[in-house]
């Protein structure tokens, strides 16, 4: 089962795909962690992004097609693949159903998740995640069951993103609209799209996908 969550920054990608992880042993590919991870790491690659990812713009179709790449070819045998934050352009997306097809993969469904303006920004102004485990909370709406406890891992470190703020964010929203919308009429043409509601408690949207991964 390898399917892609869409949608613009805040709509909810990265915590249903974690819910995904936990509960149907997905394995969740996200470029926006990957590139963190790489500017943690302090690699190359890593330093190239760094500026273009503060602003909140696309870092380019080669790198983040490299870093899927990679990640598919060590992880080919687990139960299935969620792409979050992948493919974000035209170009991205052709990559990825040539990789898929090079390794026999099928794409089973294109989840769009549907979020307006207004609850991105509050979503995304109040977020952080737990160091360890990338679980996702937020200030207002899901702060964890004991203060400052993970309640996934039990973690205590938690950490919030660089490019979490009004103007970067303003910036991803234009390249989300620019670059990534387009793919909704591209795997709406592939009869692969599948548009959910992601408005509402984290259950609800959950259900939701649950829905449309069984159906
Ligand atoms: P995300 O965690 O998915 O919101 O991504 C954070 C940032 O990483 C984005 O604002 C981009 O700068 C960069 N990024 C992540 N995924 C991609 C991608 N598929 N294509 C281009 N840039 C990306």
């Amino acid at each position: 089962m390898n399917i892609i969550l869409l949608g613009p920054p805040g709509a909810g990608k990265g915590t249903q795909a974690h819910r995904l992880v936990v509960e149907r042993g997905l394995v969740q590919l996200s470029t926006g962690d990957m590139l963190r991870d790489a500017r943690t790491s302090g690699t190359e690659v890593g330093a190239q992004v760094a500026a273009v990812m503060d602003r909140g713009d696309l870092v380019t179709d080669e790198i983040v097609i490299s870093l899927i790449s990679e990640k598919l070819d060590g992880n080919i045998s687990g139960n299935g693949f969620i792409f979050d934050g992948f493919p974000r352009t035209l170009a991205q997306a052709d990559a990825l159903s040539d990789l898929l097809k090079s390794k026999e993969q099928a794409l089973d469904a294109v989840i769009e998740m549907k979020v307006d303006d207004e609850a991105l920004v509050a979503r995304i102004t109040g977020r952080y995640t737990c160091s360890n485990c990338g679980a996702v909370y937020h200030d207002v709406t899901k702060k964890p069951t004991k203060d400052g406890k993970c309640d996934t891992c039990g973690g205590s470190d938690f950490t919030r993103r660089a490019d979490d703020n009004e103007e970067s964010l303003r910036t991803r929203l234009m390249a989300y609209y620019r670059d990534t919308s387009p793919l909704i009429g591209y795997y709406y043409a592939k009869d692969q799209l599948v548009r959910t509601d992601g408005l509402g408690e984290i259950d609800e949207v959950a259900a939701r996908v649950g829905a449309v991964l069984e159906g």
